[in-house]
C-alpha cells in the first residue's frame, strides 16, 4: 500500500477533570481551538470520584494524555499532587492546568487568574486601579484570582467567606498587602467590583450576604457561567448594581492559557466567547 494512506495524524490527548463536570464547556471551548490551528483533539470531560482523585490523575498520565484541567473540587489537590508548580500557581496554592512530560513529572499552573484578567480588563475594557473591591469565597477560584488582582493598583479588598478561617488563610498568602477579612454578616460598605468566587450560582442559589454591598456603579461579576442570567446577576441588578456579567469570558481566556501551555499556540478567544454566547443565550 502507498505510504499516503497509511499515513495517520497525530492526535493530541487532554481532558478536564471534576466532580461533578456534567456542566463543563472546557471540551467545546478546546475543540474550537483545535479547529483554529488544524490541530486534531481529543478532549474529554472525565468525572472523577473526589477518594480517587490522585489515583485517577495518574492512570490518565500512564494512558499518555499530554495534560488536565482541573476544575471543582480538585484545585488544591491538583497542587498537591504537582512535582512542580509555576509561581502563580505556588501564590494561588491551587492548580487548574496539569501537564505531564516526557520524563513522567506532573507539572502543575493556574491560569485562572490570568482568564479573570484578561476577561475584566480586555473583553470587559474595566480598570481596577483605585478600586474597592468584595470578593467572596475562598476555594480554588478565589485562590487563583487573588493575586493578579492584588498586582493592580487597587483601593482595597475585602475578602469574605462563608467558612471565615479559609478566607483568613488565602488572606495569609496576600502577605497582608490592602487585604481585610471579615464574615458575611460583618462586611460594611459597597463595593466597586462584587465577586461572586462561590459555588452557589451551580444549585442556583447565593451568597448569605447584604444587598448593601452594591452602589450604583457597581460591577458584579459572578465567575460561574449558565445559559441564563445567574441567580447573583439578577440579585446584583435588582439590587442597583450598574452591570452583572458571568464568567465565560474568564473560562474561555484561562483555557486559552492552558492551551498556550499544553500547544504553544495563542487562539482567538473573541470568537470562541461569540460562539458560546450565541449557544448559550
Ligand atoms: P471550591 O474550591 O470548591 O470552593 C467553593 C467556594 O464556594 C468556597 O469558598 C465555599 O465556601 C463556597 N460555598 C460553597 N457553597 C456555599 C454556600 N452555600 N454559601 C456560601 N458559600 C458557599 O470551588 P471553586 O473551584 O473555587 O469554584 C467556585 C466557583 O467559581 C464555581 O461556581 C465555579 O464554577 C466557578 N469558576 C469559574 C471559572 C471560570 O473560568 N469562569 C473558573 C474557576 C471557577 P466554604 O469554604 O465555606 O466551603
Amino acid at each position: 500500500m502507498n505510504d499516503i494512506f497509511n499515513f495517520e495524524k497525530t492526535v493530541s490527548r487532554c481532558a478536564v477533570v471534576g466532580h461533578p463536570i456534567g456542566h463543563s464547556q472546557s471540551p467545546r471551548i478546546h475543540d474550537a481551538f483545535a479547529r483554529q490551528f488544524g490541530i486534531t483533539l481529543d478532549y474529554e470531560a472525565i468525572d472523577l470520584d473526589p477518594i480517587a482523585f490522585e489515583q485517577g490523575v495518574h492512570h490518565l498520565q500512564a494512558g499518555g494524555l499530554l495534560g488536565l484541567n482541573v476544575t471543582i473540587p480538585f484545585k488544591e489537590a491538583a497542587r498537591r499532587l504537582s512535582d512542580e508548580v509555576s509561581e502563580r500557581a505556588a501564590l494561588a496554592g491551587a492548580v487548574n492546568t496539569l501537564s505531564f512530560s516526557q520524563h513522567g513529572q506532573i507539572l502543575g499552573d493556574n491560569t485562572d487568574g490570568i482568564g479573570f484578567m484578561k476577561d475584566l480588563e480586555r473583553n470587559l475594557d474595566s480598570s481596577i486601579a483605585g478600586a474597592e473591591i468584595l470578593l467572596i469565597g475562598a476555594g480554588g477560584a478565589a485562590r487563583g484570582i487573588l493575586h493578579p488582582i492584588l498586582s493592580r493598583n487597587i483601593g482595597r479588598l475585602v475578602l469574605t467567606n462563608r467558612t471565615l478561617s479559609r478566607a483568613e488563610d488565602l488572606a495569609i498568602l496576600a502577605k497582608g498587602a490592602k487585604v481585610q477579612t471579615c464574615a458575611f454578616e460583618d462586611i460594611s460598605g459597597s463595593f466597586d467590583l462584587v465577586i461572586n468566587a462561590t459555588a452557589t450560582s451551580l444549585t442556583g442559589g447565593l451568597p448569605d450576604i447584604s444587598n448593601q454591598v452594591f452602589h450604583p456603579r457597581s460591577i458584579a461579576y459572578d465567575l460561574a457561567y449558565s445559559d441564563q442570567p445567574t441567580a447573583f446577576m439578577r440579585w446584583a441588578m435588582s439590587a442597583g448594581a450598574a452591570s452583572a456579567v458571568d464568567g465565560l469570558g474568564m473560562l474561555v481566556e484561562q483555557a486559552a492559557e492552558s492551551f498556550w501551555i499544553w500547544h504553544q499556540k495563542r487562539p482567538d478567544t473573541g470568537v470562541v466567547i461569540d460562539e458560546l454566547r450565541s449557544g448559550v443565550r
